[in-house]
């Protein structure tokens, strides 16, 4: 005990030396001879002699044990100031020297108080031991305050209150052993909830593994994650590649070996209900997990591909497609063309998007456009993603046997319906069947893949086959893509010049202000990375438009092949191609030219933006959440 505070603070070991003799004094006081032993260390004119012998009559009853409970506080004291705070000040050069003497007056007045108590009886010792931690106390917190407060010393040293280092060991051993624990509560489809396997065993191993997937997807915001083989090769070792998506762009994978992309896959499976020994048929099901209070539905899918099998878990699918028309992003023309287009109510309306661009979204908004209580709605869909209240859902199953997806086109159209989605084309026949078909009551829309209205008229033809009986009853287009829109915490504001809004086909001489990505934020001025976002500079995604009615002219220009002729029959209407709405959601700060760049290829190269990156915004509160 002498040595630990005998060492003392090796910065200020003169210092030190005085006190050893103090406090080894303090020990043989109890024990033997308190006159002389006190007298000898403490033994300064200044005493008063009333307190001193006060003190000492108080002393003169202590048993053994009393010194002992002095220690406790003495020593780990000792031991604080020692071994962290001196290793501490030196470390970040902080006046170790004053430090040390400060300590050691603490030290000092600790002991003095403690001894000196001016009361008589047995009560002096507990009163001189509370003030003795008082003033221990006292010091430690003091450096510490001061410590943190100082600029030099960074916050992940602040000094906190751990009076050991077992303590310390013992947290990071819990915090650790809460990492391999299973923290997800999973249910299959009937709501049974999915048993925790012993732990140290494969299974458990295995389980932990999907929970890894699933949690690394949620803090990433990601609304998919992709199983699939990523190379040629095959066998065990063959890589596969864990992918996810986050507003609509594709994350860079992580790459493991297909036997554990196997047992993985077939977790989820089993935990969704499907049947794991079949790897070639696409499979579906649902499983949820809760977390912390939140639940969210897992929708997992599993199809044969060359090399192995596809899984994608898609999460909360039916809050994916549920967006508001007002939230789709429509521009004020646009939407203006688009109540024409649903108050026409009768022909074929094409709704084109690329893959992954929200089209199934896009359709399940046109649906809600129309009152499903008051008309007769109904949706063709081999994959229904959401139940909408009053709509008529016709699931077309591919592996019933007989089964056209014409033949259920033809008899949805036969019930006499107002409004028909049919969500997808596999077929010419499907295509000829609604191209042919008596349109002067009902309206059909299509949902078809294409990136711009005109393409999505050329595909239409295309799937036809015939350009007659495709123009036939064509009423509209609308085709849409996805844009990421900027976080509104971070992101960073330069002054548009007039050379590039004269590129973005911007007129006026308005000052415009335009952003682009930050993914910081300044907390206390220093730059960290966005809680928002997390550092992406995007949150979120809106879709930019072209809406157009076809009329007769357009018709004649389809049924003759004539598409510069069709394309100057859209000019001519002044609505906005999906290029000018994306640049008109630039000018309005709701996402960057780069981003407009991103999914338009066309529009002004990033290069032609003057790179003024400017400061991130100090503001940590989410703008408009
Ligand atoms: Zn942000």
């Amino acid at each position: 005990m002498s040595g630990g505070v005998g060492a003392g603070p090796p910065g200020g070991r003169g210092n030190c030396i005085p006190m050893t003799p103090s406090f080894m004094n303090l020990g043989l006081l109890n024990v033997g001879s308190l006159n002389l032993g006190l007298s000898g260390a403490l033994g300064s004119p200044d005493l008063s002699g009333t307190s001193l012998v006060i003190g000492l009559q108080g002393y003169s009853l202590v048993a053994f044990w009393k010194p002992l409970i002095l220690l406790l506080f003495f020593v780990p004291w000792a031991w604080v100031i020692t071994k962290i705070y001196d290793k501490h000040a030196g470390r970040f050069f902080l006046p170790r020297r004053m430090w040390n003497l400060i300590h050691l007056s603490a030290g000092t007045a600790a002991i003095a108080v403690c001894l000196l108590m001016p009361i008589k009886g047995e009560a002096a010792f507990w009163v001189g031991l509370l003030a003795m931690i008082a003033i221990l106390a006292a010091d430690i917190v003091a450096y510490a305050v001061v410590a943190n407060k100082d600029d030099r010393v960074p916050e992940n040293f602040h000094i906190g209150f751990k009076m050991d280092s077992l303590t310390e060991k013992r947290e990071a051993k819990a915090a650790a052993k809460q990492q391999s624990k299973a923290t997800l509560l999973i249910r299959t489809p009937d709501k049974q909830i999915v048993k925790v396997p012993e732990p140290e065993t494969p299974e458990f191993e295995l389980r932990l593994f999907a929970e890894t997937i699933y949690s690394k997807a949620m803090a990433g915001r990601s609304s998919q994650v992709d199983i699939a083989p990523a190379g040629t090769g095959t066998g065990a070792e063959a890589p596969y590649s864990v992918s996810s998506q986050v507003d609509g762009v594709r994350v860079p994978a992580e790459t493991i070996p297909a036997s554990q992309a196997v047992r993985v896959m077939d977790f989820w499976k089993v935990t969704a209900g499907l049947d794991v020994a079949d790897r070639r048929k696409k499979q579906q099901g649902n499983c949820t997990i809760e977390h912390d209070g939140v639940k969210h539905v897992v929708r997992v899918t599993s199809q044969g591909v060359p090399g192995g099998v596809r899984m994608t878990l898609l999460f909360d699918p039916e809050q994916a497609v549920r967006r508001k028309p007002v939230q789709l992003g429509l521009l004020e023309a646009q939407a203006t063309e688009m109540q024409a287009i649903i108050a026409d109510g009768k022909g074929l309306v094409l709704l084109g998007a690329g893959a992954d661009q929200g089209r199934t979204t896009t359709m399940y908004s046109v649906v809600q456009m129309h009152d499903a209580y008051t008309s007769n709605v109904q949706t063709i869909e081999m994959d229904p993603q959401w139940a909408i209240d009053g709509v008529r859902a016709n699931k077309f199953d591919a592996d019933k046997e007989g089964a056209e997806y014409s033949t259920t086109v033809r008899s949805v159209l036969r019930r006499d319906p107002q409004v028909v989605f049919v969500a997808e084309i596999p077929d010419q026949a499907t295509a000829k069947e609604i191209a042919k078909a008596d349109l002067s009551r009902a309206r059909v829309f299509v949902s078809t893949r294409a990136d711009n209205a005109v393409a999505a008229i050329e595909g239409w033809v295309k799937a036809v086959g015939d350009a007659k009986m495709s123009s036939n009853n064509l009423r509209g287009v609308v085709a849409q893509r996805l844009l990421r829109k900027l976080c509104a915490n971070c992101k960073v504001g330069y002054p548009a010049t007039p050379d590039m809004l004269k590129k973005m086909g911007v007129s006026g001489d308005k000052a415009v202000t335009l952003f682009k990505k930050g993914g910081q934020v300044l907390i206390k001025n220093k730059p960290e990375v966005c809680p928002v976002c997390q550092g992406g500079g995007y949150i979120g995604q809106e879709a930019v438009f072209e809406v157009y009615q076809i009329g007769e002219e357009e018709r004649a220009q389809i049924e003759t092949g004539n598409m510069t002729g069709l394309r100057a029959s859209l000019k001519k209407r002044q609505l906005p191609t999906i290029q000018q709405a994306a640049i008109r959601k630039a000018v309005d700060g709701i996402t960057s030219v780069e981003e407009v760049t991103r999914i338009t290829a066309v529009g002004p190269a990033p290069a032609a933006v003057p790179g003024q990156p400017g400061a991130p915004r100090a503001s940590v509160a989410p703008a408009g959440s």
